[in-house]
Formats: C-alpha cells, structure tokens, sequence
C-alpha cells in the first residue's frame, strides 16, 4: 500500500507539475513582492451624477513585478487569498491609501476594497484605526467595500466588525451588487452606506431591457432605503445619460477615467469630463 501510495504520489506530481509549479513560484514571488516595495495602489475616480465632479477615488492594488511586469489583481488575489497573504498586502494597501488620500487636495473620499479573508483577522478594526490615525485621514473619508461572500462567513463576528468600523465613522460599501445571491436580504442584515452596481448591469444597460429594469429597481431602493448607488464600468455616453435619467448618485468608468498611479489623482481631480 505505502509503495503504491508513493507511485501514485509521482504520477499526481508530473502530472500537474506545469500549472503547480508556476503557481508556487507565483507564491515565492508574492511573498517577496511586499518587501520588494513591488506593490502600487491605483486610483479610479467616482463622479458624482448629478453635480459632475470628483467625489472619490477607488484604490486598485498592482503588482510591478521585476520580470513579469505589470499584473493584474485578477491574476494575484485569489492566490494571496488563499495563501493568507492578502491580509499582509491588504493592510498595506490600507495604510498607503489612507497616506495618499490625507494629501489630496480636496477633501474627497478614498474606497479601500476588503477581501473576505481579512475579516478573520481579528485586528482588522484596529488596523483600520491605526490607518487612519498614522495619516490623519477622518475616518468619514475612507470607505470599506466588502462583498455579499463577507457576509455570508461567520456572519455574527463580521457583523459586529461592520458595526464597529461604522460607529468609528467609516463608510461601508455593498461591492459588485447583484452578482452574487439572495441580494437583498443583505440590504436588511447591515445599514451599507452605498451600493455598487455591477459592471455587468451597467454594459448591457442600452442594449437589454432587462439590466436597464434592473438598474432602475437598484437605484431606487437606493432612493427609498437612502443608500447611495455607484454604477461601476461606465463606458459609454448612453450608458452615463441613462444612469443620470435613473437619478443613480454616482458612476465610475474608463468613459471618466481608467485606474492610475497616485501621482495622478490631482490632475484627475481638475479635468472636467471628456464628452
Ligand atoms: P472591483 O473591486 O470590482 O474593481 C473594479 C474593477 O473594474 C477594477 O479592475 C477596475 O479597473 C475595473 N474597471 C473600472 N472601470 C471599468 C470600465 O469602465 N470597464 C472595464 N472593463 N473595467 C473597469 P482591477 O483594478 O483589475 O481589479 C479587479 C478586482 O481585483 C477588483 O474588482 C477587486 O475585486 C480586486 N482588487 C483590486 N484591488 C484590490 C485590493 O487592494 N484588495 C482586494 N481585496 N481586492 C482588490
Ligand atoms: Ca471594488
Ligand atoms: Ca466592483
Ligand atoms: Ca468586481
């Protein structure tokens, strides 16, 4: 039995050993890159709808690796998620922003997003806390975006987090609304600050009637529960004019802006939107 163990053990080896071991040298790699200062933090402007000016910037983390370039969080997340390493790089992520936006020149909101696996650490308020204190930014500036998968972990302690992080002042956002399940029952479980539409609505939403009916019924539960709306993905001048005819309170999009580097955001803070 040990020997066939062993011979099966192999055989499993070589065959996966590509994919594997890419994977565990993406790993090494990961590990390294926090101390390799190889992490940047992008930001993403968020336009108010009505008023048409920069109300906020969404952090989006990159990875400038040494040999490899620029990569995606799409390409590095789930793998420091499994690993734990997102809590390292998340905090990181969180102090950096917090620095940054305490240097902005207006006084606008920076969205920090928060993977599930950061709530089952239990300094995550206190993180959040020293974040705020060590950059000076009001914690009314700051807001937290967290997914449904947040809530659907452990509910009860990342419930009373939530709590904390909001009586302390910080805003807490509903992420890619819509994508997940039993949506609204979480508009019930937690008084969320603001709703992010998903991107996904938001493309279709001059070509199917079936996104633009579920744009309108998000924006106005937004309106009657007093929940802010964001549209995430605007990129088309149909899209934006159907979204301010929705009265949806805010969009972001590559029609405003792409995510880019820090040095950037004063610049984005001025240009008036292209139309
Ligand atoms: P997300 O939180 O839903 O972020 C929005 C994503 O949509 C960003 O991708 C952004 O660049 C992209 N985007 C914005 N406007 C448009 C548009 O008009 N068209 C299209 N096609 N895309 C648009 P990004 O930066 O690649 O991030 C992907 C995901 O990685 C994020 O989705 C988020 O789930 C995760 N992520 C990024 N940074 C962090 C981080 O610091 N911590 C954690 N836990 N997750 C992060
Ligand atoms: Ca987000
Ligand atoms: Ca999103
Ligand atoms: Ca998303």
């Amino acid at each position: 039995a040990k020997e066939d163990g062993r011979g099966t053990y192999r055989f499993f080896e070589t065959g996966m050993d590509a994919r594997a071991q890419a994977r565990r040298l993406l790993e090494l790699d990961l590990r390294a890159a926090l101390q390799r200062g190889e992490f940047e933090v992008y930001y993403q402007p968020i336009r108010d709808v009505a008023k048409d000016v920069v109300v906020g910037f969404e952090a989006l983390v990159r990875w400038n690796h040494s040999l490899r370039g620029m990569i995606s969080p799409a390409n590095f997340i789930p793998l420091a998620e499994e690993t734990g390493l997102i809590v390292p790089i998340g905090d990181w992520v969180l102090r950096r922003a917090c620095i940054d936006a305490a240097q902005w020149s207006q006084d606008v909101g920076v969205a920090v997003n928060l993977s599930p696996v950061q709530f089952k650490n239990p300094n995550l308020v206190s993180t959040v806390k020293e974040a705020l204190k060590a950059s000076g930014l009001p914690a009314h500036r700051l807001e937290l975006e967290i997914t449904e998968s947040v809530l659907l972990q452990n509910s009860e302690a990342t419930l009373s987090v939530l709590h904390e992080l909001r009586a302390f002042g910080v805003r807490i956002s509903l992420d890619d609304f819509g994508t997940g399940y039993s949506s609204l029952s979480y508009l019930r479980s937690f008084p969320f600050d603001k709703i992010k539409i998903d991107r996904s609505f938001v493309t279709e939403l001059a070509t199917r009637d079936d996104s633009m009916a579920i744009v309108r019924a998000v924006t106005g539960l937004g309106k009657s529960l007093g929940i802010v709306t964001t549209a995430e993905g605007v990129e088309t001048d149909a899209q934006f004019d159907l979204l301010r005819q929705e009265g949806c309170t805010q969009a972001q999009g590559y029609l405003f802006s792409p995510p880019r580097p820090a040095a950037e955001v004063e610049t984005m803070l001025l240009k008036p939107r292209a139309r």
